[in-house]
Parts: C-alpha cells; structure tokens; sequence
C-alpha cells in the first residue's frame, strides 16, 4: 500500500522507540469501562457517577470489589478482556513493525498489568512490548482482581503539574524509560489519544512524533498548542487503525 500524498516521509534511523497507551490506542476500546459494560452495567453506571469524585484507579478497584461480591468470576472477567475490541490492522502492523527488529516497544497506560497482558495473549502480542508501566494488579485466591495505583497513595506523590492523575505521571515514566535506555532513541513514537498522554508529549523533542487519536482527550489538548507551534514533536492525526498502519509501515 503507498503512502497518503500528503504524509511527509520519516527520516530513516537506525534505533528507535515506540511508546502506546493502551486504552482508546493499541486496543480499540477502554479496558475499564468494557469489563463492567459486559458483566455488571449497573456497576458501569456507578462508575460513571462517581468518576468526577473518586479517583480512578481506585474507582476500578471499588468497582471490581463490587464485582466479586455479586459473584463475578475471574473466568468471566478474562473472557469480556478477551473479546474487548481490538483491530486486526494495529494486530498486523505492530507484528510487522516488530519484525523489522530496530524498533524498542514500551507499553505506558493507566489501565493494570492484568487487563493489559490478558488481552495481549489473546491477540498474540505476549512478546510484543520489551517493557510495560502501569498499575499493579493480581488475582487473590478468591477470584478477586486486587488493583493498586502505581504510587501509593500513603507515600510520596508526583510533582506533575500538567494534570496527569495521582496514580502516574505518563511524563515522569517516559523520561525514566529514556534514562535506563540509554544512548537516545535516533526517534520516539508516541500513540496516544488521552488527556494523560499530553504530558509526556510535552517533553518530547523536534526529531519525535506523536500519533494523536483524533476527537478524543489528547487531540482537543494537542490542537491549539500544535497550530501555536508551541509543541516540539511532530503531530500525525488518525481515526482508526487502519491509518496508524499506513503510519507504521512507513517507519
Ligand atoms: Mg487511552
Ligand atoms: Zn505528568
């Protein structure tokens, strides 16, 4: 397939970086959300009422309490993962990105290593990502999902002030990334569509680019920085998969 006339071509490197979140971006649906949608809609209502007064990985920790007490099994929570949308064409064109070996993949998502890894061995992609940050969860003898924030409430917090959520930074993680993986990346890819992608997008440099799911958190905050030309890295919109696989196979 050639390329849209309008994309620019990426300069070729010869080590690079690609960074996905994974709600809304790899997988084509919220994680969160879908599970209680397919098992508990009353709980999925519950949710949403209290989202803008709890925060939301305890608010999914809350909610899949209420999960086990009504009898929600592990089994049952694995299956919705399972058939939890996810497009062929990001399937595909990560698996042939992969391929082509010069690429490093690093998972950063507000989610839990449960969902994100379930769905992952679903769609073959167990090896994919080289490292993944998110919020630790395990299942409890009982079939109960213990989910934790990555920083514990009780202990120090993030300095962030752009307004990622209590329970990660996505900027300071990108950075610690970087640091442990030295020397730089020639290129960072960053695909994203949340408002807690735009910090790290901010501390992005001229060489990287960011692949900005559009109508979504990240586009509404990306728009007026980009045409301001306040944003460092360059931008490429998409909608559905389809087109981050043109995007990819252009890498
Ligand atoms: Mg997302
Ligand atoms: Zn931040």
């Amino acid at each position: 397939m050639s390329p849209s006339k309008e994309l620019k071509p990426f300069p070729p490197v010869r080590r690079q970086l690609i960074v996905f979140d994974f709600d809304w971006s790899l997988a084509d649906q919220d994680s969160d959300r879908w599970v209680l949608e397919v098992l508990a809609p009353k709980l999925r209502q519950k949710m949403k009422d209290l989202k803008k007064d709890v925060q939301w990985t305890d608010l999914v920790a809350m909610t899949l309490k209420d999960l086990h007490e009504l009898g929600g099994t592990r089994e049952q929570i694995e299956e919705a993962l399972r058939i939890m949308p996810f497009h062929p064409a990001m399937v595909r064109s990560v698996s042939a990105l992969k391929a082509r070996g010069k690429t490093a993949f690093f998972c950063l998502s507000n989610a839990n290593i449960i969902y994100i890894t379930t769905i992952l061995k679903a769609k073959g992609l167990d090896d994919l990502f080289d490292e993944i940050v998110t919020n630790p969860a395990e299942w409890d003898a009982s079939g109960l999902l213990k989910l934790r924030r990555r920083i514990d409430p009780s202990g120090p917090q993030h300095a962030c002030q752009v307004g990622c959520s209590p329970n990660m930074c996505k900027g300071d993680e990108l950075d610690a990334f970087l640091k442990k993986h030295q020397p730089d990346f020639d290129r960072v890819i960053y695909v994203g569509d949340g408002a807690n992608d735009f910090c790290p997008v901010l501390r992005m440099r001229k060489q990287d680019v960011v692949f900005c799911r559009r109508y979504r958190g990240l586009y509404n905050l990306i728009k007026e920085y980009e045409e301001e030309g306040r944003l460092h890295p360059r931008v490429e919109y998409w909608t559905g998969a389809w087109e981050v696989e043109a995007l990819l196979d252009q890498l």
